[in-house]
């Protein structure tokens, strides 16, 4: 692949870095390699399509309504046992969230 810079006509020579190739020019006019860059928008893509995966098997499990009891003291009255499950907020890069729900007075908070 031959190409002339668009700036001052020199030829265009092939740089690589860690992840991108781009075409570069003395004066320093730079063009990335666009195969590559398309490479990286499939890539983003498929990350996309697996979180979106991720939260659609979460929500599934949203609505089974029983949840496994633990031990835990309820803020709102004294009861002191919980139904507790774990819900994945925004994104699947962050920690998920734990959720509890009073037997008792079915106060729900997360923690
Ligand atoms: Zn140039
Ligand atoms: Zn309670």
């Amino acid at each position: 692949m031959v190409e002339f810079c668009p700036e001052c006509s020199n030829l265009l020579r092939k740089r690589k870095d860690k992840d991108n190739s781009f075409l570069a020019c003395k004066c320093g006019y730079q063009k990335e390699i666009l195969s590559d860059n398309s490479k990286i928008e499939s890539h983003v893509q498929k990350k996309k399509q697996a979180l979106e995966k991720n939260l659609l098997i979460i929500s599934e499990e949203d609505k089974i309504s029983v949840h496994p009891k633990t031990k835990k003291n309820c803020p709102k009255c004294s009861n002191k046992e919980a139904e507790t499950w774990q819900k994945q907020m925004r994104s699947a890069d962050e920690p998920s969230t734990h959720f509890f729900r009073c037997t008792e007075c079915k106060h729900t908070w997360r923690e």
